[in-house]
């Protein structure tokens, strides 16, 4: 799948750097992701977050909310670093951080960037010397931060300023203007700030995360009006399911769309015992799907209708998406370019040969009453019939085999 060439990217025209990962500026929208593990609980985080990176997320955030907490970030660190897993640990910081960054420097200098929320680093006189603290570690320590605003814990001294100043003009505005403003507010001056405090304007990502998909979009343009840095977007607590896919899909598109974040995170509410990857899946479909990014084969089927009573074909592409999300980390380093092969599986004869020739392989199955063959495609031309029993493993034979065909094998050299 070709990337969109015109991508209207008018974001950030800062670049950070987050160990090696290249944030804003033009650089690829990078998928982020967090952990809903105890910190303190290394075995069970460092798990974790390889199941993430894995995944293909490309930056994990983790919890720092205590001493315990802060004292594993080193340990896991280095045990995903024996495991292989280089990727970015973001520390979350949020009412102790300056304490703990003071009292376990090997956390400090582990992480590769500090989330700081302006809206709890401390309340009345200890606001300013505690978010100046957290800037000084980020200098010491030559690490970027995120200022990461958020709706629910906003700056309750400067919301009062803005809606007081609001309550004296001829025609104020609604509240939730000026909520919005406050956000927007919060992030500018938080920036100007911490440049002030000597952390360079390129070692800075902004975030304004609010649950209304409008209210989300109106705060994130006018971040992007009014700023250079690299934007984090998100929907904070976008909910369960559908709903907070749907919801962060919707808020989410139209920015990326019009150019606007830099790194993305779908926050879904994790069902009880729910796979905490789904986050990151869902974020590089998006992605995918818009054609700004390409991470992973996409499996196009149909929604099947009253042609196709058996759930055969629903099995099917099922399994084939498992399949390649199975097999894509080792595809990935093994073969170039295999992130954008396509698949379809399809339910009957009506579009099932159409779209299989517009995938690189796809294969159209019997409907009700067709007879029980299913040819297969391959670059627009049928190359075999499949029959019988054993249809769905022999598909997932013939699109192995298409891949190592295919993609060039990876030598030692060429990048992942
Ligand atoms: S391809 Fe066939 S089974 Fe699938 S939705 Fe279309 S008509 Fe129905």
């Amino acid at each position: 799948m070709e990337a969109l060439d015109h991508y209207p990217h008018r974001g950030s025209t800062l670049q950070v750097d987050i160990a090696g990962i290249a944030v804003g500026g033009g650089a690829p929208i990078a998928v982020q992701s967090m952990t809903n593990t105890d910190t303190a609980d290394i075995a069970a985080t460092v798990r974790q977050v390889r199941e993430l990176a894995e995944a293909g997320s490309e930056l994990v955030r983790i919890t720092v909310n205590s001493d315990e907490a802060a004292a594993a970030v080193a340990p896991i660190r280095d045990a995903l670093h024996t495991a292989g897993c280089t990727v970015p640990l973001i520390g979350d910081f949020h009412y102790n951080g300056h304490k703990l960054l003071a009292d376990h420097p090997e956390c400090a200098t582990a992480l590769a960037k500090y989330r700081i929320n302006p809206g709890n680093v401390g309340r009345g006189s200890k606001r300013d010397p505690q978010f100046a603290t957290l800037i000084e570690f980020a200098c010491r320590y030559d690490k970027p931060v995120r200022i990461g605003v958020n709706w629910g814990s906003l700056d309750q001294e400067l919301l009062a300023r803005l809606m007081d100043a609001n309550n004296q003009l001829p025609e104020p505005q609604s509240s939730p203007a000026v909520m919005r403003e406050a956000l927007v507010r919060s992030c500018v001056d938080s920036t100007v700030r911490a440049i002030e405090l000597g952390l360079p304007a390129n070692r800075i990502v902004l975030s304004a995360k609010v649950s209304g998909v409008q209210d989300l979009i109106s705060v994130y343009r006018e971040l992007a009006r009014r700023t250079r840095q690299p934007l984090h977007l998100g929907l904070t607590e976008a909910g369960m399911g559908s709903k907070g896919i749907v919801a962060s899909s919707a808020a989410l598109a139209i920015l990326l769309q019009e150019g606007i974040g830099d790194t993305i995170r779908i926050s879904l509410t994790p069902e009880p015992e729910g796979d905490r990857r789904r986050e990151v899946y869902v974020a590089q479909e998006l992605l995918q799907t818009m054609r700004l990014r390409s991470f992973a084969p996409l499996v196009t089927a149909c929604p099947g209708c009253g042609r196709t009573t058996s759930t055969f074909f629903q099995t099917l592409a099922q399994s084939i998406q498992e399949h390649l999300r199975r097999r894509m980390p080792e595809w990935r380093r093994s073969h170039v370019g295999v992130e954008e092969l396509s698949v379809a599986v399809m339910g009957c004869v009506v579009n099932g040969p159409g779209e299989s020739k517009h995938a690189n392989i796809g294969i159209s199955l019997p409907g009700t009453g067709e007879r029980p063959v299913a040819p297969v495609y391959e670059d627009g031309a049928k190359t075999v019939t499949l029959k019988g029993e054993h249809i769905a493993e022999e598909f997932q034979q013939l699109v192995e085999q298409y891949v190592a065909r295919r993609y060039p094998k990876r030598g030692a050299n060429t990048p992942t």
